[in-house]
């Protein structure tokens, strides 16, 4: 399976060549945390299947809404038509928001969402007059995609530097990331220290800049960098001041992943668009969607067609998608599951606590459901320490993919208490077998 993988597959996010070292996973089907492979071995989902996972794997009410849906409607487009899982979605993510945020505008990946609210806010202040609105703003070390928009506003240096010549040039902001805090400072001054970067931005390109993009709380691709609520504070006051559009990319930190039920509440603002997908589903299938505030659905209405927001993907709102959204969103309403989750990984922030003592761990630390630590190496080994980390936790019976030297834990939100013990166990196994055996770097081309 794995050889024709190879053969006939081209991974996401992957240098082909290291699968001739690397052995791929075969998944033959998955339950609850677990995933089991080919041989029937199984392996702790420490990372959601990359942050999408909610509820655990092949979750019965998801599965029953799904088959139901399934003899109901499998899709109809959404361009002239409508239908009943994309409209209870729309209204019961907008009473999410207190109503604050609605009109949802469906895609079908994170990417896409996005792309969508660039779009939206660029064309919002070009139909109010504003046109010289174009440029954006994103925050240092920040992910939002890998199109070409969400690119543009991405700086990740890895994924970017490669298509660097097709990409609008964005402004990049200094990064609220608490482990910048010099000794003696707090996460606050961070935060402080960093909107000071966006005021002068603001003061000096404000009238040139339609929006500015964040990922509230967590920047999960940075490798979990979080940040203190303070700064989604500063940013809304900024952006108000200077009638710039703050964009929250919530793919990955909405739905609980932070503690609250989406990241900006603890700052206690709401964006002007909200960019969703990731868990959005229970990690079923692909959807997106942006929500955005009254005043710029209310921009594009008009008899003038060119005035609307004329973007489309072909599964726009798809049926079955949405119903696993709706069946994830009953889960949160009928478990109080926030209020579980503060227990649950409590219980595995416990479990690792003794690794704030470990010499070559720093900056142990948690954010709601999201779980992280730097191992201390050469960060230039980064990518070598991940991909042997990785191996040592599926010996380990755990799947974590560390990002760089960041170890980190997203499992799904259901973990019992042994299922707490044997990935904080499996997590402290992988990270002294990586430690203990570290890479033999050779030179290329020589021989032992
Ligand atoms: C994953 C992610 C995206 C992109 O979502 P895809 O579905 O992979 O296109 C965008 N923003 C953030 C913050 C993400 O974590």
């Amino acid at each position: 399976m794995a050889a024709r993988s190879r053969r006939a597959v081209w991974h996401p996010c992957t240098q082909m060549k290291h699968h001739e070292r690397v052995p791929l996973l075969p998944i033959a089907r998955a339950r609850g945390a677990w995933l089991y492979d080919a041989d029937g071995r199984r392996y702790l989902d420490g990372i959601s299947s990359w942050w999408v996972n909610l509820f655990g794997h092949a979750h019965p009410a998801i599965n029953a809404a799904l088959a139901a849906q399934l003899d109901t409607l499998e899709h109809a487009m959404l361009a002239g038509c409508t239908h009943a899982p994309a409209v209870e979605l729309a209204e019961r993510l907008a009473a999410r928001t207190d109503g604050t945020l609605g009109h949802a505008f469906f895609a079908s990946d994170g990417a896409s969402a996005v792309e969508i609210a660039l779009k939206m806010s660029f064309h919002f202040w070009r139909n109010s007059g504003r046109s010289g609105k174009r440029e954006f703003a994103c925050v240092r070390h920040g992910y939002h995609g890998e199109t070409l928009g969400a690119l543009s506003v991405t700086d990740v240096p890895l994924f970017r530097d490669a298509y660097g010549p097709l990409l609008r040039q964005a402004h990049c902001v200094a990064s609220p990331d608490a482990r910048l805090a010099l000794p003696g400072e707090s996460a606050g001054d961070v935060a402080a220290r960093a909107l000071a970067d966006v005021a002068a931005l603001f003061e000096s390109r404000g009238d040139a800049i339609a929006a500015m993009v964040v990922e509230p709380l967590v920047q999960c691709a940075a490798g979990m960098a979080m940040h203190d609520p303070a700064y989604l504070r500063g940013l809304r006051a900024l952006c108000d001041r200077h009638g710039v559009h703050l964009i929250a990319d919530e793919i990955a930190v909405g739905f609980g992943r932070t503690g609250t039920f989406f990241a900006h509440e603890q700052a206690g603002i709401r964006p002007d668009f909200l960019c969703l997908s990731k868990g959005i589903t229970g990690g079923y299938l692909p959807l997106s969607v942006v929500l955005s505030r009254d005043a710029i659905h209310q921009a594009f209405y008009d008899d003038d067609v060119a005035r609307g927001f004329l973007h489309s993907h072909s599964y726009t709102g798809n049926p079955l998608a949405c119903r696993a959204a709706l069946a994830t969103l009953d889960l949160f309403d009928s478990q109080d599951a926030l209020a579980a989750n503060q227990r649950r990984f409590d219980a595995l922030a416990q479990a690792l606590a003794g690794l704030a003592a470990h010499p070559r761990v720093a900056h142990l630390r948690r954010r709601g459901a999201i779980l992280a630590f730097d191992a201390m190496i050469d960060p230039a080994a980064g990518g070598d320490f991940a991909r042997r980390y990785a191996r040592h936790a599926l010996d380990a019976g755990a799947l974590l993919r560390p990002i760089g030297r960041t170890v980190y834990l997203m499992p799904p939100y259901i973990l019992d208490d042994e299922e707490i013990a044997l990935l904080a166990a499996a997590t402290v196994q992988a990270l002294e077998r990586t430690l203990d055996a570290p890479a033999v770097h050779r030179p290329t081309g020589t021989r032992a």
